[in-house]
């Protein structure tokens, strides 16, 4: 995920993940797995093989929809959205304020239940308007 670089948004700097997989069934054959992960990759399997090939396509296709990730951060804010910042919760502070547990996980939860509304619902590169940060300074 290219965020806070744009410039790696031009077309020549990737591959869609559908074409990455027509290459793949092309030579191989590849169906959809009936394996479900718990975070946003497609999972697929190659007939025959033991594995899976999981895809998470941030560039070419969004999936902020079914996105169920939290980013907590080094510097102890609890993201619910790489791009989005609503919401937030200063953890680090209210730790070393002491604040009790449930009051935290209280929080967490109300965090949760709004997260699909928090969800950017978008790709894009995150350079627009005032988020500038890069990818490493959200801890990623
Ligand atoms: S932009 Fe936000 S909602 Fe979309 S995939 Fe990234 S973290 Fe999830």
């Amino acid at each position: 995920m290219p965020i806070g670089n744009g410039q790696l948004f031009g077309d020549h700097s990737w591959i869609s993940s559908a074409d990455l997989r027509d290459r793949i069934r092309q030579r191989w054959g590849l169906t959809e797995s009936q394996i479900c992960g718990n975070g946003p990759a497609d999972v697929f399997q190659i007939p025959g093989a033991k594995g899976t090939l999981r895809f998470i396509s941030q560039m070419s296709e969004c999936f902020c929809d079914r996105c169920n990730r939290l980013r907590l951060g080094a510097d102890g804010w609890l993201r619910p959205c790489l791009l989005n910042e609503t919401g937030q919760i200063d953890l680090k502070t209210s730790l070393r304020a002491g604040i009790r547990t449930v009051q935290l996980q209280e929080q967490v939860r109300q965090l949760l239940n709004f997260k699909c509304e928090i969800n950017f619902k978008q790709r894009d590169s995150g350079t627009v308007g005032s988020y500038t940060r890069t990818m490493s300074q959200i801890g990623g």
